[in-house]
């Protein structure tokens, strides 16, 4: 992958996460539930990077796609820092670049995606 490319997914995904962050809080703050509404005071006195540790099961993740979404921007930023960015996760070859600009979190190659999968039966 070209230089450019990673720093334009960094930018994205970095803008990205900041949105979702955000987000989040308002999902879990309109949330009537009193633990996810102490879990939203607590994360608010607690620094970004350490929220996935504070949140640890507190919540299920299927309802708040917000916190889905910051998962997989975490992930993706985090295999930016350790060169691992941009190869399918499941066949390891290189994601397209094409799937990479529309999606920067995307973590698998159109080979593997689920959704241009045609299953040969
Ligand atoms: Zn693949």
């Amino acid at each position: 992958m070209n230089e450019n490319l990673l720093k334009q997914c960094q930018e994205k995904l970095r803008e990205e996460l900041a949105h979702t962050r955000a987000s989040f809080v308002l999902d879990l703050k309109a949330n009537t539930n009193p633990v996810i509404l102490a879990l939203a005071e607590l994360l608010e006195n607690t620094a970004p990077s350490d929220w996935i540790d504070s949140i640890n099961e507190k919540i299920c993740p299927s309802q708040f796609p917000n916190y889905q979404r910051l998962v997989q921007l975490e992930a993706a930023l985090c295999q930016i820092d350790i060169g691992q960015f941009g190869f399918c996760c499941d066949c390891e070859q290189e994601i397209e670049d094409s799937l990479l600009i529309k999606d920067p979190a995307t973590q698998r190659c159109s080979q593997c995606c689920p959704v241009v999968v045609i299953k040969e039966i």
